[in-house]
């Protein structure tokens, strides 16, 4: 697929027309980072037990629980830098044509590429909250060589403020996810498979309000056969590259200066 394909080209049109475009992104997009996804060849549950990420096991047994999360999540996944998707999605959205990105991801890879309207459904690894005294800590500034961590304000145990199975999501991205349900008219949705309640409701759900959803996955998803308008089928790097270089090119053609005239400017 290149820029000039038929899907690619839709998409990019439908994107320039939109008013309101929302990314909805999983794990997919950040396979190409080095961060597997959970499910599938290769994902974490392959090796791992799920029951890691279950919030009465962490009670249970914290230094065991924290082990295995700092194995995975800190001295592995710590180290991911974000990819041309993620750099393309920020890029969008400094350019006026991407309102908010909606993430089951927690690996803070978009805010590290610059995105700012980004909504962690499932929390973010990158912080450390108290389950004493709901204090909060960037991850940089907790010792995590001596496990379980614990808050520096009151002793109690640190969990990664990221949503465990058996809690709940954060009521700030829950409230961004229906409100972009409702105000988009495009969904961009990255690398997920749409199996995980409730965050997979969504693209469902904005497609009953009108949206046209544009996906990309290198397998077919939950939605593909369901809702989805425009399938550009392969992997989100490869994919968004084509989708830049056709909302982006032909304007810095036509402009000298770079500047893209052609593009509707809105956003939030
Ligand atoms: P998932 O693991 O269920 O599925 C991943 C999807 O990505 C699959 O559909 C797969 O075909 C697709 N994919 C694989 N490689 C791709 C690529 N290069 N480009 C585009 N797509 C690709 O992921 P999910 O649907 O997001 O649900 C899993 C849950 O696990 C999420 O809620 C998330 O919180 C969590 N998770 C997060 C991370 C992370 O933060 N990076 C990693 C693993 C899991």
């Amino acid at each position: 697929m290149s820029r000039n394909d038929p899907d690619i080209q839709r998409a990019a049109t439908a994107i320039r027309k939109s008013n309101f475009t929302t990314a909805y992104t999983g794990a997919g997009i950040s396979v190409e980072s080095g961060i597997p996804s959970f499910r599938g060849e290769g994902g974490l549950w392959t090796k791992y037990d799920p029951k890691l990420l279950d919030i009465d096991h962490f009670l249970l047994e914290p230094l065991r629980s924290w082990k295995t999360i700092k194995e995975i999540f800190y001295d592995h996944f710590g180290k991911a830098r974000p990819n041309r998707a993620h750099f393309i999605l920020a890029e969008m959205e400094k350019k006026g044509i991407l309102g908010r990105t909606i993430t089951q991801n927690i690996d803070n890879l978009h805010q590290e590429a610059g995105s700012t309207h980004v909504f962690d459904f499932h929390g973010n690894s990158r912080r450390l909250v108290c389950l004493s005294c709901g204090a909060i800590f960037p991850v940089g500034e907790v010792n995590l060589d001596v496990l379980p961590p614990t808050c520096r304000l009151c002793g109690g145990l640190l969990k990664p403020d990221y949503v465990f199975f058996g809690e709940s999501i954060p009521h700030i991205a829950l409230s961004a996810a229906y409100e972009a349900a409702s105000i988009s008219d495009v969904f961009l949705v990255i690398g997920t498979t749409g199996e995980v309640m409730p965050a997979n409701q969504f693209p469902f759900l904005a497609k009953e309000n009108g949206v046209t959803i544009i996906e990309i996955n290198p397998v077919e998803s939950h939605y593909t056969p369901a809702i989805t308008d425009i399938f550009l089928k392969g992997k989100a790097t490869e994919m968004m590259e084509n989708l830049a270089e056709a909302l982006f090119a032909p304007a810095l053609e036509n402009n000298q200066d770079g500047v893209n005239q052609d593009l509707e400017i809105h956003g939030e």
